[in-house]
């Protein structure tokens, strides 16, 4: 085992070093706790931030914990979780390869790197994918394989050229769909079929996944708006809005999908925003469709706190703050110790109002 394994579990020759290892993964999951550890970070980065996270700093550690965390995956065996791993991991797969290949260009370490040409030739797409001093161009086979899953018309094979069977793309367009070919890669075989003893040993990390699920799916079917109880962020990035202050993409994309969350229509979301001379109603509603899901193959939970930390969009915490760590976490408390007669939800309100007048 190397650190290029580490840096990209996927790869054959990984899968062929863990073998040529001969490790008992039942051994591993009972007597290494820390690949056990960095496996269940793996996924839980997965959910919540939608990448796996830092390389751990021992080798095997990081290539154990990578087939450790697709045991896992194929025990909870929910749509859901495996949807999201497997993305998670592709997407972590295109920013080392992006960052190696800026390393590559730099020369600034003598790590061993990956590069395009190598992973076109792991996935067995050298033959179908050329490079032209405009970009690339791609078999219409593999171009239609590897773009289903892209989010956008513009992947849509109407709104390409296509000349003598080929698909002209950017390099940044190759890179995403080397990015799916990661994530089939990953799903291959998924559920997997895991032997008792090692499905015995990962008892607890099933059941903590489960009860994340579950919190995820709880969080779902709040349905309840009370602007009242919403965390101190999501009410600034509210109040911005009803301001008319203009909101960075990723304050934006922190309220509607934090809105879309506790059970907000579109139409009801775009109606909030509409006081706001900056959202359009065209581009606010393809962006809450999109972070629905409804027009995209992925429906996105609102960041964690430890996200809207590092962007900036985590002010005036409170004492609760303390206590959680996503802000859907903050407001199903608050719901949960609020008395009812103060869940009166919002959008009953408004009706209300609309009567009266
Ligand atoms: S700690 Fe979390 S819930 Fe509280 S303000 Fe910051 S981001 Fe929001």
């Amino acid at each position: 085992m190397e650190s290029l394994h580490a840096r990209y579990p996927f790869l054959r020759s990984a899968r062929e070093a863990v073998a040529a290892a001969e490790v008992d993964l039942a051994e591993v999951v009972g007597g290494e706790r820390t690949v056990v550890e960095r496996a269940m970070e793996r996924i839980e980065l997965a959910l919540e931030e939608g990448v796996v996270g830092e390389q751990h700093r021992r080798v095997r550690v990081e290539v154990l914990s990578y087939p450790v965390a697709r045991v896992l995956v194929s025990l909870v065996d929910e749509h859901v979780l495996t949807r999201k791993y497997t993305r998670a991991e592709a997407r972590t797969a295109r920013q080392r390869l992006e960052a190696d290949r800026q390393g590559s260009a730099l020369k600034s370490s003598r790590r061993r790197r990956l590069g395009l040409s190598d992973l076109l030739a792991e996935f067995d797409l050298s033959e179908t994918v050329r490079e032209t001093p405009d970009g690339y161009h791609v078999g219409v086979g593999t171009y239609l394989r590897l773009a289903a899953d892209q989010f956008g018309d513009e992947w849509r094979l109407v709104n390409r050229e296509l000349a003598d069977g080929e698909v002209p793309v950017t390099e940044a367009e190759l890179l995403s769909l080397v990015g799916e070919a990661v994530r089939q890669r990953v799903d291959d075989g998924l559920p997997l079929p895991v032997p008792d003893p090692v499905a015995t040993e990962l008892d607890d990390e099933q059941g903590r996944l489960r009860e994340r699920l579950a919190d995820l799916d709880l969080m779902r079917d709040i349905d309840t708006v009370v602007p009242e109880m919403f965390p101190p962020c999501m009410t600034y990035l509210l109040d911005q809005i009803q301001k008319g202050e203009h909101l960075e993409h990723h304050s934006r994309f922190a309220i509607a999908s934090f809105l879309t969350s506790i059970g907000l229509s579109t139409d009801e979301i775009v109606d909030l925003f509409q006081v706001n001379p900056g959202f359009g109603e065209d581009v606010t509603r393809y962006q809450v469709d999109h972070i629905r899901g409804a027009t995209s193959s992925t429906d996105y939970s609102p960041p964690s706190c430890a996200t809207m930390q590092s962007y900036g969009d985590c002010v005036n915490m409170d004492d609760r703050c303390e206590t959680i760590s996503h802000p859907l976490s903050y407001y199903g408390d608050a719901l949960d110790d609020a008395d009812e007669d103060e869940l009166v939800d919002w959008r009953e309100r408004q009706t209300e109002a609309g009567e009266s007048d």
